[in-house]
């Protein structure tokens, strides 16, 4: 007789972040305790209770008297036996409230379990304007040829709520797990793909010639081969082998693997080991060409990682069907076109990958290049280096952050896989804003500097709220971030998409209606700005990131844009006329990122560390600060006034001070003649000193006009 212990398994919902953990935008949420509870002991057929208990540590703040919501969510693969999964009411503080359901394994591996509470209903779209947001979506799509390609379609959530808190866990079921779509077997430690008309022989990867850093960006540039036409070899003993390497997307879309290492591998008739004879890297629509003189030849694609490749990304720690957290081969695929008599292209079954999670992990890798094809191309006299990438298909337990472990002294970016719960937002392998948001703090590290209190979980429209958090760091950190992934792909959005592929975070950069920081916590759904604005800042806009990212934004963006009226009422807010200056685009943002030095006689302190010090920097680098670059940036709440001579965007006594000590004592100037002409006359004299000493102890009158 055996004896079954059975062990509590309980995950407490409690994240904590080092003091090196960013985030991506995260959903506000409520101080909440949340425990998924299970016997830990999970068989094939076997049924198993699960509890998800949730229990508000505070009052929720409503707009509206709509229910509270709650449910629990379960992988595919297991199958609900019995129980309610979702739960609906009025959330109390301090109560503990249960959700129960009953499931049953129908094969083994990994599943996650999940729980969710959305609190404080923010508003329930009609069909009507769910179709509408969706069409006008569809529309922005259609003209943006990458993102037609990939298939992607409107579709939002029809409610949303202020407050989203969720937790998850993974559990290993025992018993049979489904075969992949892929034959794999081992030999000699080294994972191969099975295949029926050869025998395969490891070769020794590490003996591999390096690829130059240099091709892949020249590849990405040229965008050659936009077809391929085998044609019969000039050579009388060579044959042409092409195809097309490509990944299925999460849509079912198909994609090309871009810059994807080919080697071909040959022997001669008589022969048994295959010989390395070159590689080929896929160009953008996945294609390579290779030519060979020998009947038996074997392809082997490889992310780019592979190793002695000067790689830019590294993506390790995955799981399932790729290679076991070897970090050098996420992915090996070999076919063999056997038998060669001629000619061949390889045909699309052998070289087209379904499996999701391995397209997962291409797609990824995918977007890492474009950044740093980008950040390269922007800053040419070097190439960023490798980056480290944690990534696990099944792990829900992670967040998506950069800097949550480091290689080397390297921080590392981690992408959180599969999160069932239909609001939250895992899967982020899919989503190239969230990708490139955080290897827009990896380039940062790489070219310029994070400052300190940079850290944790953060939102976009408000200043940050953890304890020793920087607001004005953390704001111009992250909104360095977000505006990275726009730039990068030239799209002034920022979208987080959860499993089912569901907008659960849109911001458009381009028209905020209204804009940051005009709007309250309490009017900001993440998905749509649809508030009439305030007709004064809420927040402090150095403090908050969406103010940067939009002011960076419109200084790159190519269009001229106006403030946005409702009738009288001004509702968002965008003085961007910068479509004929010079300084528009990527060049001088980048000048100031990566070269100015706010404390030169601070070792520490080499590059910007918020936006104060990125207007400082972009007079000192000799871009104009008085005209549209002011206006873009007061439009957005980063305010440039008239008087505030040290630059602080408030007119007290130490603006008295700093003027009269530039006047009268050689000390340093205004960041502008504005900042410092109280008078308006465009000259800084005394008079501008009598008129703020008026102003501030006298209640005279205010600078005119009050921005510059
Ligand atoms: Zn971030």
């Amino acid at each position: 007789m055996s004896v079954r212990i059975f062990i509590e398994a309980v995950i407490i919902g409690i994240f904590c972040f080092s003091s090196a953990i960013a985030t991506k935008p995260q959903k506000r949420s409520l101080n909440m305790e949340t425990a998924i509870v299970q016997d830990g002991n999970w068989e094939v057929g076997k049924e198993n209770t699960v509890t998800f208990k949730f229990k508000p540590l505070q009052d929720v703040p409503r707009k509206t008297k709509h229910p509270d919501e709650a449910q629990i969510y379960i992988d595919s693969g297991l199958v609900l036996v019995s129980g309610l999964p979702s739960w609906s009411g009025f959330l109390e503080k301090g109560k503990e409230y249960n959700i129960t359901v009953v499931v049953r394994p129908s094969y083994g591996g990994k599943f996650v379990l999940g729980g969710g509470v959305d609190a404080s209903l923010a508003k329930i779209y009609t069909d009507e304007e769910l179709r509408k947001m969706e069409e006008e979506y569809d529309k922005k799509i259609e003209q943006i040829p990458e993102f037609k390609k990939m298939g992607m379609r409107g579709k939002f959530p029809k409610k949303t709520f202020f407050y989203h808190n969720d937790i998850s866990t993974v559990v290993d079921v025992r018993g049979e797990i489904p075969a992949p779509d892929t034959a794999w077997q081992i030999i000699d430690g080294v994972k191969w793909r099975s295949g029926p008309s050869y025998s395969p022989v490891p070769v020794d990867i590490d003996g591999l010639a390096p690829l130059k850093v240099d091709t892949l960006k020249k590849i990405e540039q040229e965008k050659s081969k936009e077809t391929i036409k085998p044609e019969r070899s000039e050579r009388s003993d060579g044959f042409f082998i092409t195809g097309r390497f490509r990944y299925v997307n999460n849509l079912g879309i198909i994609e090309p693997v871009k810059n994807c290492q080919v080697l071909l591998y040959h022997r001669g008739i008589f022969d048994t080991t295959w010989v390395l004879d070159y590689p080929d890297v896929t160009d953008d629509t996945g294609g390579f060409i290779l030519i060979t003189g020998f009947p038996k030849v074997k392809l082997e694609f490889r992310s780019f990682n592979g190793a002695g490749i000067k790689a830019v990304g590294l993506i390790f720690k995955t799981d399932g069907h790729l290679d076991g957290g070897d970090p050098r081969n996420f992915h090996v695929w070999t076919v063999t076109p056997d038998s060669l008599t001629g000619d061949t292209q390889v045909p699309d079954v052998l070289t087209t990958i379904t499996n999701p999670d391995i397209a997962g992990a291409f797609r990824l890798a995918n977007n890492i290049l474009t950044g740093y094809n980008y950040a390269y191309a922007v800053n040419v006299d070097s190439a960023p280096s490798l980056v480290h990438v944690y990534w696990d298909p099944v792990d829900a337990s992670v967040i998506t952050s950069y800097g949550g472990f480091t290689i080397g002294g390297k921080a590392g970016i981690i992408i959180q896989g599969r999160l069932v719960a239909p609001l939250g937002s895992g899967r982020d392998e899919w989503d190239r804003e969230v990708v490139l948001h955080e290897y827009g703090h990896f380039i940062m590290d790489e070219f310029a500097e994070r400052a300190d209190g940079t850290f944790g979980p953060h939102v976009y429209h408000a200043p940050p709220s953890q304890p020793n958090q920087i607001d004005g760091r953390l704001a111009y950190f992250e909104g360095w971030a977000h505006f990275f992934q726009a730039a990068v792909w030239g799209v002034p959005t920022l979208e987080d998409r959860n499993n089912n592929n569901v907008l659960i975070i849109k911001i458009d950069l381009e028209r905020p209606e209204p804009d940051v920081p005009y709007i309250d916590s309490l009017d900001f759904d993440d998905k749509e700005q649809l508030v009439p604005s305030e007709t004064q800042p809420v927040y402090f806009a150095y403090d908050v990131e969406g103010s940067v990212t939009e002011t960076l934004w419109d200084i790159f963006d190519l269009s001229n844009d106006d403030n946005y009226f409702i009738g009288p009422n001004l509702y968002g807010h965008n003085n961007d006329h910068n479509q004929n200056d010079s300084w528009r685009g990527i060049t001088a943002i980048w000048n100031v990122f990566r070269n100015y030095d706010p404390a030169p006689a601070d070792p520490g302190h080499n590059n910007v560390w918020d936006f104060f010090e990125f207007i400082r920097g972009w007079g000192a680098r000799g871009y104009p600060i008085i005209g549209h670059f002011a206006d873009i940036c007061n439009s957005h709440g980063l305010y440039i006034k008239r008087g505030d001579a040290n630059f602080d965007t408030k007119i007290l006594l130490p603006d008295i001070v700093y003027l009269t000590a530039y006047i009268f004592n050689n000390g340093p100037a205004p960041l502008t003649v504005c900042n410092g002409d109280a008078t308006n006359d465009g000259i800084i004299n005394l008079p501008d000193v009598i008129h703020l000493v008026n102003y501030v102890f006298k209640a005279g009158p205010a600078p005119n006009p009050p921005l510059c």
